[in-house]
Parts: structure tokens; C-alpha cells; sequence
């Protein structure tokens, strides 16, 4: 391999259409965190690249080092999503992980455990005992923003330290008790401060276990939505405007 060629283990997070038949894509490494690369001719229907760099593929892919952006030169996939494709309930869902991870991942650091924690939440979603969804997304929201430093502060009122605090503030990204708390926050109830506590320490593999309400999954994805716009400036998502009209939300 030449000075400029590397190879890494990835994730496919995204792309978009470039030129004619080119692809930008963008992947999660485990070796140099989040890239931005092309892959030439990836829309034709004979390029060899075509199917490896697709959403949600795990493969290993070889990179060149270009002057402004890096070439993908070859690739050899290890895993298809292909259930995210097949059913068009669970792929914004699946997408959801791809887009959080990536507003989530902005380095160039070796990434190993937002890969890991991305590819094992891929993976059980399109397996076969399928976990509830917005209750598997919420935990690994959480679980993601741990791992890049954002989660919010979740054991107990950020002023005082009581466990009675089911006031959540979006700006402080914690939770008050009603005699800290101050203005804009949300309430939520005792079971669903509980719940975001379990779905934040449980193995991602353990989530299918909790149980919700529907009024708890609402709240949760409530405070995740403010929480997102005032510390990750994320006010939409291609996967959850999906959802929304799917309307598959709740
Ligand atoms: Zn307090």
C-alpha cells in the first residue's frame, strides 16, 4: 500500500448523489472517527463499488488520500442491513441511529466504541426478537451522547442532589426538584425519569426487557427533542420527519 492508501473498518451513514454517477459518503471508522469520501462511479449499475457503500452496510473499505476529499478504492462488505430496506416501518428507525450517530461523531478520532455501539444497534433492530422502537432509540441516543461527552445529567436534582427531581431542563441537560427548578423545563413523571436512568445504564441487548407507557415513550421523546435542538442545534432529522408522517412516533 502506498503512503496515501489506508483501510478501515466502517459503517455507511449516509450519502448523497454527486455528478453523475458519483457518491459522497459519509461513514463512521473505527480508525479515523467520521470521514467524508467519494466513491467514483458508484451508481453505475456495473461499478464494483455499487452495493458497498448503500445504507447500512458494515464492511472494511480501502481509502486514497485525495488533495481536498478521499477516494474509496475498494471495499469488502461484511454485513447488509438489508431489513431497514425491506421494511419501510423500521427504516427510519434504522436511519435514526445513522443521523444521531453522526451529529453526535464529528471527529477524526478513532471511533471504536460509537462503531460497536452502532453496529450492535443495527444489528437488533433487524433481528429477530425486535426490540420496541422509540424505547431502543431513546436508550441509544443516550448511550451515544455518553459516549461523545453530551448526556444529561440524569441521578438526581443538578442544584441539590434529591432523587425527588422529575423536572427536566433542556438548557442545564439535567433534572431539578420543584424547589430548584427553574423556567423551561419539562415535567415528567417519576416512572419516566426512572425509565431514561435504566435505558441509559441497561446493555443495549437488554432494552427489549423495559417496560413502557405510552405516556413515558411521549415524555422521553419529548425532553430528547428539546435537549437536541438546544445543545446539538438539531431541529430536524430526515428519520424523524419519517416518522412523523408515518406516524409511527408514539
Ligand atoms: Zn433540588
Amino acid at each position: 500500500m502506498s503512503e496515501r492508501t489506508y483501510k478501515s473498518d466502517a459503517l455507511i451513514l449516509y450519502h448523497r448523489n454527486l455528478g453523475e454517477a458519483d457518491r459522497l459518503v459519509t461513514l463512521l471508522t473505527w480508525e479515523k472517527g467520521k470521514i467524508t469520501a467519494v466513491a467514483r462511479g458508484a451508481r453505475k449499475v456495473k461499478s464494483r463499488l455499487a452495493g458497498g457503500v448503500d445504507l447500512f452496510t458494515y464492511g472494511r473499505y480501502q481509502f486514497h488520500r485525495g488533495r481536498s476529499l478521499d477516494l474509496i478504492t475498494g471495499q469488502e462488505v461484511r454485513e447488509h442491513f438489508s431489513a431497514f430496506r425491506e421494511d419501510a416501518a423500521l427504516y427510519p428507525y434504522g436511519l435514526f441511529l445513522s443521523e444521531i450517530t453522526g451529529k453526535l461523531i464529528e471527529s477524526e478520532e478513532p471511533s471504536p466504541e460509537p462503531c460497536a455501539l452502532l453496529l450492535e444497534g443495527w444489528r437488533l433492530l433487524c433481528g429477530g426478537e425486535r426490540p420496541d422502537p422509540v424505547l431502543f432509540c431513546c436508550a441509544f441516543e443516550l448511550k451515544m451522547m455518553a459516549l461523545a461527552g453530551f448526556c444529561p445529567y440524569l441521578e438526581g436534582c443538578l442544584q441539590c442532589g434529591s432523587a425527588e427531581a422529575f423536572l427536566f431542563s433542556p438548557r442545564r441537560g439535567g433534572l431539578f426538584c420543584e424547589r430548584c427548578a427553574e423556567s423551561g423545563t419539562l415535567s415528567l413523571g417519576a416512572g419516566t425519569a426512572a425509565l431514561a436512568r435504566r435505558l441509559l445504564e441497561a446493555p443495549l441487548d437488554r432494552v427489549k426487557l423495559l417496560r413502557s407507557s405510552p405516556r413515558q415513550r411521549r415524555e422521553l421523546t419529548e425532553a430528547a427533542a428539546s435537549f437536541r435542538r438546544y445543545h446539538l442545534q438539531i431541529d430536524k432529522l430526515r428519520s424523524l420527519q419519517l416518522l412523523s408522517s408515518l406516524n409511527l412516533s408514539g
